[in-house]
């Protein structure tokens, strides 16, 4: 604080005021050189220059001083002002002595005098401006920067109103929302009240997100474009707030996700489906299944269905992958077909097919599912105007009763669609606790199989077939036996389908070709009148290509005429490819191997084809002779058969009779042979060698 004292002891002169201001301070005409006439000392500061050598511009005019670029502004702008009578400033570059130029800031007015003769002048301050000038040109490139950004960045920049209008918005944004301008933009989207998310309840979650933690990240959502296409976005935003917590606006990003979303979607498919028939895979359906026995109520049923085709190998091997795919699309949309809404089917690989149907009022509607699904995969399928017939066979397993969990529902599924294989195929099969103690897995399956073979728990038996006009044994059937160690008596109608599927049909076939072969040409060592013995063929079999030397190898092992063997093949087998089935007969005959078609009836045959194959046997299945003294259509169709089969020149056998009266009737249609439990069951080996030496 001054006092009085200090007051009295405290001298300036106005000059020494002005010398110690910063910068230079001076007093000049306005003439054609701004002649200087009175300079401060700070202009030895600001440009190198001692006052005096400014001072009447006796060193150098002070214009001089002025980078050129700015001379003629500078005085453009002094003159403007003084012309007006207005204080000016200006900022320019000033050459200092030393060579190198700074910005300055200078400030100043119309100076009048009474001096005579002295005219107008001014008076100024020109300030060092440098700092500042840094400053500005800083914030300058920052700004830059920042609109640099915000132009060309590609990301969609916007600012909107907490009511949800769009009041800035960069290219980017507008671009991505189909308008050509960001004003177009916050004008279309922004300025009417337009839809802005596809999910309507989309604005109150990012609401309610930004009002909870002041900002939302990555939060996607669909939104409109301008033509109504959608795109998906994903937004980061914040809101942004005055001093007093006063909510202003929200600022955010977006960015297009639309192509990320879309490989997710592709990704997501790929990983769910099956490329081949669109059906769900196998994972997919097991979630499914998951998730309908966690909801399932406690009156509901849920069912899992695994379909197999039946002949699928068959379509493959015999028409080619490209058909066998198309066979598969077929059966997918087949099956689709068939199922009720919120029903799944997936395709589970190969040609396996799992059916889930939940909410189920009753198990019944289960059984109807599985009969309209036999029914369409059934229905034949035109190709090359060739009409294919293929069958499924089905395995079904419920919750509750038969199992609460996915894993084991599925596994109960399969293990029944093995059992309706093993029954016969084109049926299905429910699970049981009895089917579950001998449902094995395929691994199992395989490896009982081969020990059986390797174990010698297969034996033939063997039905003899009679002459119906002498009633005499004209022929002998073989069928496989299997006796397990544990006692058990497996059907071959069971385990046959079995070993085809697990590949192992053709060493167990070999084995029954050697053991009949074999036995028959002991009974004929024993001096019995010589038979043919019948050994069923698997299509699998047939198929071989060497399957004809197989056969010739163990006549020729066995010493038996090769007129002593006949080959029964199932209708459905020799239809599977027909052109080779033609030519493998044509071998045997040659061979002078007999053979017949059995099951005649059963197949999808034509009669047609009947004259192509090279047969002399011709057995027709027991479905038609089991009725045949109350059927009248069945006996129709028998005889049909029987005559056609004798213009063909060929032998027919009738299967299956049980009783005098079906023998009576199928004699006097003039039917060959017959086969059955009328005239003998099939018996151990023994047991026919006894009845041909009764007939010696
Ligand atoms: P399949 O070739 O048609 O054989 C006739 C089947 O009918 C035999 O059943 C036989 O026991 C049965 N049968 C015979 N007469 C009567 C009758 O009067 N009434 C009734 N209800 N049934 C009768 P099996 O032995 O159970 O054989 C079933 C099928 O298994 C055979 O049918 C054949 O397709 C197949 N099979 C049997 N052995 C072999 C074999 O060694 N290899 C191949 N690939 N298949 C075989
Ligand atoms: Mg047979
Ligand atoms: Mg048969």
């Amino acid at each position: 604080m001054m006092n009085d004292t200090d007051r009295s002891t405290f001298t300036c002169s106005p000059e020494a005021l002005i010398d110690n201001l910063p910068g230079l301070v001076y007093c000049a005409r306005v003439d054609e050189y701004w002649t200087m006439e009175h300079v401060s000392a700070g202009s030895l500061d600001l440009t190198g220059y001692q006052p005096q050598e400014l001072l009447h511009n006796s060193v150098t005019h002070f214009e001089e001083l002025i980078h050129p670029d700015d001379r003629t502004s500078v005085r453009h702008q002094v003159m403007e002002a003084l012309a007006q009578g207005r204080r000016f400033h200006v900022e320019y570059r000033v050459r200092h002595r030393n060579g190198q130029y700074r910005w300055v800031s200078e400030r100043g007015a119309a100076f009048h005098t009474d001096h005579p003769g002295a005219g107008l002048l001014v008076a100024g301050h020109i300030q060092d401006a440098t700092t500042k000038k840094e400053a500005e040109a800083v914030y300058r490139e920052a700004e830059r920067r920042y609109r640099s950004i915000f132009e060309n960045t590609i990301e969609g920049i916007y600012q909107s109103t907490p009511d949800g209008r769009f009041v800035t918005a960069n290219p980017a944004m507008a671009r991505m929302f189909g308008y050509d301008s960001p004003e177009h933009f916050t004008a279309g989207i922004g300025g009417i009240d337009h839809e802005f998310y596809v999910e309507r309840t989309r604005r109150a979650d990012f609401l309610r997100l930004i009002e909870k933690d002041g900002q939302v990240r990555d939060f996607e959502s669909q939104a409109y474009r301008r033509d109504r296409s959608i795109i998906w976005i994903s937004e980061n935003a914040r809101a942004v707030k005055d001093a007093n917590g006063t909510l202003l606006f929200y600022e955010g990003t977006v960015e297009d996700i639309t192509e990320r979303k879309l490989q997710e979607t592709v990704a997501h498919y790929q990983a769910t489906h099956d490329a081949l028939t669109g059906l769900l895979n196998r994972t997919a359906l097991t979630s499914r299944l998951m998730d309908a026995l966690e909801r399932r109520q406690p009156h509901e049923y849920v069912a899992v269905l695994y379909v197999d085709l039946d002949q699928f190998k068959y379509v493959n091997d015999s028409l080619g992958h490209h058909m066998g795919d198309q066979y598969l699309r077929i059966v997918a949309s087949r099956l689709s077909a068939c199922l009720r809404e919120g029903d799944s089917v997936a395709r589970q690989g190969g040609d396996e097919f799992i059916v889930l149907l939940q909410g189920l009022g009753s198990s019944g509607e289960v059984e109807q599912l599985a009969h309209s699904i036999l029914n369409s995969v059934s229905q034949p399928w035109r190709i090359n105007d060739v009409d294919i017939q293929a069958t499924c066979s089905i395995g079904i397993s419920i919750a509750p009763s038969d199992a609460l969990d996915a894993d084991t529902m599925l596994r109960h599924a399969d293990a029944a669609m093995f059992r309706a294989k093993a029954l016969g195929r084109n049926n299905y099969r429910h699970f049981t606790a009895n089917l579950g103690n001998k449902a094995f897995d395929r691994l199992e399956w395989s490896a009982r199989l081969r020990n059986a073979l390797t174990r010698g728990e297969f034996m033939l038996h063997y039905q003899p077939k009679i002459e119906v006009l002498t009633g005499r044994i004209v022929g002998a059937e073989a069928l496989l036996r299997w006796h397990t160690a544990d006692g058990e008596n497996i059907s071959p109608a069971d385990f046959i389908p079995l070993a085809e599927e697990v590949g192992l049909i053709v060493p167990i076939g070999e084995w029954v070709l050697r053991e009949a072969c074999r036995m028959n040409r002991s009974w004929q060592n024993a001096g019995y009148r010589p038979i043919p013995v019948a050994v069923n063929i698997s299509a699998i079999q047939l198929e071989r290509a060497d399957l004809v030397e197989k056969v010739i190898g163990i006549l020729e092992d066995t010493s038996l005429t090769p007129h002593y063997l006949e080959l029964e093949i199932t209708e459905s087998a020799l239809m599977s490819d027909v052109d080779q089935s033609i030519s493998t007969l044509e071998r045997l005959r040659r061979v002078g191997v007999r053979s017949a078609i059995d099951d005649f009836g059963t197949g999808y045959s034509s009669l047609a084809h009947l004259k192509r194959f090279a047969v002399d046997t011709l057995k027709i299945d027991r479905s038609f002779i089991c009725n045949i003294t109350r059927d009248r259509g069945n006996i129709s169709i028998v005889q049909a058969i029987i005559s056609l089969a004798h213009t063909l020149g060929l032998t027919v056998v009738a299967e299956g009779v049980e009783t005098p009266e079906e023998y009576r009737l199928l004699s006097a249609r003039g039917c060959d042979q017959i086969q059955g439990f009328y005239s003998g069951r099939p018996m151990p080996s023994e047991a026919l060698a006894e009845k041909l030496r009764a007939q010696r």
